[in-house]
C-alpha cells in the first residue's frame, strides 16, 4: 500500500490550534495518558489549574507539560509550530532551510535554525538504536572544499589531513535501511570504529579497496576492484550507496546554502532519518510520529549547538 500523504486540510484537522497540537502530542508521546517525565510514572497525575498543558505528579510533587524533557524543553515556541517544523523537515523532499522554514512559521531565522538543529538531533537518536545487518554497502564521500566529488580520485583518501573536506561514512543494507555520519578521518581505525556500533557482526559488507577497509575486521567482506575496471566480485559493489549521497548532497546543494562542515553529521542524520522512513512506505503524519517519540532530551542547549 503507498504511503499516505496528508493534505494541508488534514493538516489543519491535526495542528490547526495549539489545544489540537497539544492533544496529538500527548496521545503520541504518553499514548493520551499524562506521564511524569520526571520518573516516569502514571500514577496520581492532577491537572495543574491556572496553567495551561500543565499537570502536577503528586508523588514527586514535580510540574510537566509534554514539552518537558524533549527537544522543546525550554523554548516558548507553541507545540504547534513545533509539529509543524517537524512535518516540514521530513516531508520536504530536500529538507526545509532556515530561511524557508522561518517565513512558514512567522518566526526569525534565528529561531527557526535552533528548531531544524534539535529536530536533527533527534532525527540522529531515532536512528542510533539499530544495527544494519545481512548485506551492507560501505562508502565514504568528501564534502566541502573546491571540488564535491566522491573518492572516484584515490589520491584524495590519503591526503585528507589539511584538505579542508568533512568526510562522510554511508552504510546501506541491501534492501533495508541507510546510515551516514561523519567520520575524521578514512584510517583503518576510524573505519573499524564506525562499523562496530552500526553494522551486525553477521553481516556480509561491501567496499572498494580503499586500504582504509582492507583491515577492517569481524565481518565477512567482499571488495569491489574499481582500478581494475572490473569487480573482484561482482556482489561487492556498492552502488546502492548512490541514493544517500544523493539524498544527502540534494539538501546540501539545494537547501543548506550556508553549510558548514561542523554540523554536517546532523545534516547526514535528518538526510537518512527522512529516506528510512519515506522509503518504507511510512505515512507522512507517522513520520512526524516516529520522530517525537524520539523527541526525548539529550540536553541539547543553543550554547551547545553553536559551540561544536
Ligand atoms: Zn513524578
Amino acid at each position: 500500500m503507498p504511503a499516505k500523504t496528508i493534505s494541508i486540510m488534514g493538516l489543519m484537522d491535526l495542528f490547526g490550534d495549539e489545544a489540537k497540537s497539544v492533544a496529538w502530542l500527548e496521545k503520541i508521546r504518553w499514548q493520551g495518558k499524562p506521564t511524569c517525565p520526571h520518573c516516569n510514572n502514571s500514577d496520581h497525575i492532577v491537572v495543574r489549574k491556572g496553567k495551561r498543558f500543565t499537570y502536577r505528579h503528586k508523588a514527586c510533587r514535580k510540574e510537566f507539560t509534554v514539552k518537558t524533557k524533549t527537544i522543546m524543553r525550554g523554548s516558548n515556541l507553541p507545540i504547534q509550530r513545533w509539529l509543524i517544523a517537524m512535518y516540514l523537515a521530513m516531508t520536504a523532499r530536500k529538507g526545509i532551510s532556515s530561511l524557508q522554514l522561518s517565513k512558514e512559521l512567522g518566526i526569525t531565522q534565528k529561531t527557526s535554525w535552533f528548531m531544524l538543529q534539535r529536530i536533527r538531533e533527534i532525527c540522529k537518536q531515532g536512528d542510533s538504536g539499530f544495527m544494519l545487518k545481512g548485506i551492507v554497502e560501505i562508502d565514504e564521500t568528501y564534502i566541502g572544499g573546491k571540488e564535491d566529488n566522491r573518492h572516484a580520485n584515490k589520491k584524495r583518501k590519503g591526503s585528507q589531513g589539511g584538505s579542508g573536506k568533512a568526510i562522510v561514512l554511508g552504510m546501506r543494507e541491501r534492501g533495508g535501511s541507510v546510515k551516514a555520519m561523519q567520520i575524521d578521518n578514512a584510517s583503518n581505525s576510524a573505519l573499524n570504529k564506525a562499523l562496530q556500533g552500526h553494522i551486525k557482526r553477521s553481516a556480509t559488507i561491501c567496499t572498494d579497496e580503499w586500504r582504509g577497509y582492507a583491515g577492517i575486521s569481524g565481518y565477512t567482506h567482499r571488495m569491489a576492484n574499481h582500478s581494475a575496471k572490473r569487480h573482484v566480485d561482482g556482489s561487492a559493489h556498492a552502488n546502492g550507496i548512490e541514493s544517500v549521497w544523493a539524498a544527502l548532497k540534494r539538501g546540501f546543494c539545494g537547501t543548506y546554502h550556508q553549510f558548514s562542515a561542523k554540523r554536517l553529521d546532523r545534516y547526514a542524520n535528518e538526510s537518512t532519518f527522512r529516506l528510512n522512513k519515506g522509503n518504507c512506505a511510512i505515512d507522512t503524519i507517522d513520520r512526524v510520529s516516529a520522530l517525537v517519540r524520539n523527541a526525548g532530551d539529550k540536553g541539547l542547549t543553543y550554547k551547545g549547538l553553536i559551540g561544536d
